[in-house]
């Protein structure tokens, strides 16, 4: 019976087989074959068969190896290769591939198929003895290792005497003669340890192989991982036999990578890259500079042909942007893999636009399509086109990810994080970058490589980054040891400024002016998109008309946070401020008071008028009083000298205000209880300027007037009774009238705890994540980063709780608090202050607890309105699953 059934499917024939049966490797080949897509041929052997093999006492049945020999011979047509032929022979990979991705859990192994004729065979072909010799010796320690189950520990010695007797480096200084050798040690090691010879025979280590892969499925690192993952053990998983593809066999063989659109601008052109006569390592590593696709034209057009037309078939059918590597061998063309590519900002807005003109996708998925965080890149400057004009650049290269970025040149990474945390602004210049660089490319305005195409370490990175990077510069000279550089015949040193423009490619000598990026028509559309679906409301923290303008102009629907201590550092200004905090008795505070009032009443006309119709939160003063008094002996005495008072008993008013935990003393609406009149004069102000403002205006404005730091309702209700005081007053003494609100932040735990009691009183709740992270965790805000990064390091914490939000502590506050302050008062408006209000991550999270909006920096606001769409968007498709 169940020889009757079927455990062997070519690709052609599996499309439509679902990845139950194929696992998501082999379904995914055979859609690309069904689709058309020429890649390297071969077969899968399905979960099933995975079951079969354990069910069957750990062997494959006899009728199973027939029909993967049997498939082979398909793949031997298909391909006309040879499997163990002494010429064009057919080497095969075998890889796992269970129904969800299971990465490093399971076995690969390579070159499956070599033995001493395929491997001559090879290195004529490929003209490439070392090569072949180096595929040779891999796959023997692959093959001993992870079909055969024997550490690997002594193979990898063999390999490191050779170098340290022959003094290498790395394993690429291993010459051919030095790799045959390693195959003749590694064959005898295999002989002593399993007592006969390395099997030669290809449909022998097929078998191996193969029942390895099976075998891998029940290892102990594939067992936890499937228990970390709900993955039942029933699954099994599939395995894909495939013909592998040499691009290093002459010329009419090549490698590259290829982008069915450009990841830089978006621009509906193919960008590719090819190396004739090479492997896809010498292009993923930058070795080679690779060339343009136009050179697979000259060589093979019919191929080139053949190739254009493929990714446009690929793009229709997976509607994005598709990021290929391909290899021609012997003119014949393979895509190896294909992906979602990555790409800028500024091309995933293009791209998503164009490919809802195209008709491709829906406007609801071209706003699932941009990242969010990715926003920030396009709004920030680019250099001034003018200046640009009247300049001649002094290299090109290519241009990697876009921006401007000018600095002093650093010629390596720990020179770059180095001088940037001394403040200097560094452009960042190597002949390559490796991952040990990461720390200097974040310290780096920018990066300058000589060597690498658009796939390059630097160039993927940057563009991760959102980070400006010209690569592969050849025309620059690099000396490390003299720490200079030599461009259009000018030397170079850490000391010269140099300017790189990452939207072209072009590097310039010295400064240059930057400007706004202007927004595309693409922004301003996907934007709407992302308003249509949105139900979190986008406001900004702003404390001077200024900001608030920009955050209007990125669609800010209201101000969820002024902090008015922001106000108080003018120079005027900061000298009635310290009067007031060294004032001895309540008139002389209230006489220092006065004077303040008139300054903090145009800031607020000035935040009403920009905001016109829209709320406008402002926050009653926060920071602990010292924050505000001198610190150098001679600013000391200086204002000791204005106040008429002694330089004794200023230090000593210092001294006496100094606290051990600043951030947990006499701050936020602490200081209202101790010095009601504070709370009075702010509030005079506000509602003053908010009568006047509506009264220029023509319309109603709306104050809301937040205090700080509660922690208890009757605290709440004290300083709620001063703010209600002081506004009716004016109000009734304007004959206008005038809505206001009074409400609270929540900040500390015992507020959120107590949530029910407060919101009685309240008519708002905007969350201070800022200080509800730091109360709740007990890490200072201001000196956590000093140990967080142990906390990386030892996989305790996986993000900075300052930056993303913890959903499940904090985030449990925060759930809390909004449905017991919402159930006590059904009016109540919610929303969040602190930084947390402007990441995509934490976003969705307050849109699915339900608040009414979230506040950050005016920069941030379109991030967090096309943040808030997404999260909008994936709930409802979450519900409709259900
Ligand atoms: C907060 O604590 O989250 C907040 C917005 O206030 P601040 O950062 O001013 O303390
Ligand atoms: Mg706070």
């Amino acid at each position: 019976m169940q020889q009757e059934k079927k455990y062997v499917y070519p690709f052609a024939e599996a499309y439509g087989l679902g990845k139950e049966l194929l696992g998501g490797k082999g379904a995914g080949l055979a859609e690309m074959t069904h689709i058309g897509v020429p890649i390297p041929q071969g077969f899968t052997i399905t979960t099933e068969a995975c079951s079969l093999y354990y069910e069957s006492g750990k062997v494959l049945p006899d009728y199973l190896v027939s029909a993967i020999k049997n498939e082979v011979k398909g793949i031997e047509k298909i391909t006309g290769k040879h499997f163990g032929g002494n010429h064009n022979p057919l080497l095969v990979s075998v890889r796992s591939g269970a129904r969800v991705s299971m990465p490093g859990m399971m076995d690969t192994i390579l070159n499956l198929g070599l033995n001493d004729v395929t491997v001559a065979a090879l290195a004529s072909e490929t003209g490439n003895e070392r090569f072949a010799f180096d595929c040779y010796r891999r796959f023997i320690l692959m093959f001993t290792n992870i079909a055969k189950g024997h550490p690997r520990i002594e193979m990898d010695k063999m390999l490191e005497s050779i170098k340290e007797h022959k003094h290498y480096k790395g394993d690429t200084d291993l010459t051919a003669d030095d790799l045959k050798g390693l195959v003749v040690k590694y064959k005898a090691h295999y002989k002593k340890v399993f007592g006969e010879d390395f099997p030669s025979d290809p449909y022998i280590q097929l078998i191996e192989a193969v029942t390895s892969v099976f075998r891998s499925w029940d290892n102990p690192r594939a067992n936890v991982y499937r228990k970390m993952n709900n993955i039942p053990y029933s699954w099994g998983t599939a395995v894909t036999v495939q013909s592998m593809a040499f691009g290093n066999k002459g010329d009419t063989s090549g490698t590259g990578v290829a982008f069915s659109r450009s990841p830089s601008t978006g621009e509906k052109q193919v960008f590719a890259e090819y190396l004739p006569n090479a492997q896809g390592e010498d292009v993923v590593a930058g070795i080679r500079t690779p060339l343009d696709i136009d050179s697979l034209r000259k060589i093979l057009p019919e191929v080139h042909k053949q190739f254009l037309d493929t990714i446009k078939l690929m793009e229709t059918h997976y509607k994005d942007m598709q990021d290929m590597e391909f290899t021609v061998e012997d003119g014949k063309l393979y895509f190896l893999q294909t992906r979602n590519g990555k790409r800028t900002a500024a091309a995933a807005l293009k791209i998503a636009c164009d490919l809802v003109d195209e008709k491709l996708i829906t406007e609801e998925e071209a706003v699932l399509r941009v990242e969010a965080k990715s926003l920030d890149s396009l709004l920030h400057p680019s250099f001034d086109p003018k200046e640009l004009k009247k300049l001649k650049s002094i290299g090109e290269g290519l241009p990697a990810s876009p921006g401007a970025a000018t600095g002093k040149i650093a010629f390596t990474a720990a020179e770059a994080h180095k001088r940037h945390e001394a403040g200097e602004k560094i452009v960042l210049v190597r002949a390559e970058t490796s991952p040990e660089d990461i720390e200097g490319m974040v310290a780096a305005e920018g990066i300058l490589t000589m060597r690498g195409g658009m796939t390059s370490h630097a160039a993927v990175v940057a563009r991760g980054m959102g980070k400006c990077c010209v690569v592969g510069c050849s025309t620059v000279e690099i000396d490390e040891e003299a720490r200079t550089l030599k461009l259009s015949g000018k030397i170079y040193t850490d000391k010269d400024i140099i300017s790189l423009d990452g939207s072209t490619g072009s590097v310039y000598d010295g400064d240059i002016k930057r400007v706004e990026t202007a927004l595309t028509g693409q922004f301003g559309r996907l934007m709407a998109w992302a308003d249509s679906y949105r139900t979190l409301r986008v406001r900004a923290n702003a404390d001077t008309p200024k900001d608030a303008d920009q955050a209007v102009k990125y669609g800010a629907e209201g101000i969820g946070l002024c902090r008015t201590e922001h106000m108080f550092f003018g120079k005027d200004r900061i000298f009635n401020m310290r009067k007031m905090i060294l004032a001895e008795t309540v008139a002389e505070r209230e006489k220092a008071l006065e004077d303040l009032l008139p300054y903090q009443q145009s800031d607020f006309y000035g935040l009403f008028m920009s905001m016109k119709d829209k709320n406008v939160n402002i926050r009653l003063l926060d920071p602990p009083l010292h924050e505000f008094l001198p610190q150098e002996e001679d600013k000391i005495e200086e204002l000791a000298k204005a106040l008429n008072l002694s330089v004794e008993h200023v230090k000593n008013r210092i001294s006496f205000l100094h606290e051990f935990n600043p951030m947990m003393g006499h701050r936020g609406c602490r200081l209202d209880v101790s010095y009601p009149e504070i709370g009075k004069m702010q509030t005079r102000a506000i509602i003053r300027a908010a009568l006047q403002a509506q009264k220029d205006l023509g319309h109603a404005v709306v104050p809301e007037i937040m205090v700080p730091l509660v922690l208890e309702i009757r605290e709440f209700k004290f300083v709620k009774n001063i703010i209600v005081e002081i506004a009716d007053e004016e109000i009734k003494k304007s004959g206008q009238e005038l809505h206001y609100e009074v409400g609270t932040m929540i900040e500390i735990p015992r507020a959120a705890l107590l949530a029910s009691e407060i919101a009685t009183e309240a008519k708002f709740f905007s969350f201070g994540t800022n200080d509800l992270t730091q109360m709740t965790f007990g890490f200072s805000r201001d000196d956590a980063g000093k140990f967080l990064p142990d906390y990386y390091a030892t996989k305790i914490f996986e993000q900075d709780p300052f930056q993303t939000i913890d959903q499940r502590g904090v985030g449990r506050l925060v759930k809390m608090a909004v449905v017991e302050g919402r159930a006590a008062n059904p009016t109540l408006h919610v929303g969040v202050c602190g930084e947390h209000g402007g990441d995509p991550v934490s976003i969705e999270f307050f849109h699915n607890v339900g608040l009414d909006y979230v506040s950050c920096s005016p920069f941030r606001v379109p991030v967090a309105r096309l943040a808030a769409a997404q999260a909008a968007i994936k709930a409802k498709r979450a519900a409709a699953k259900k």
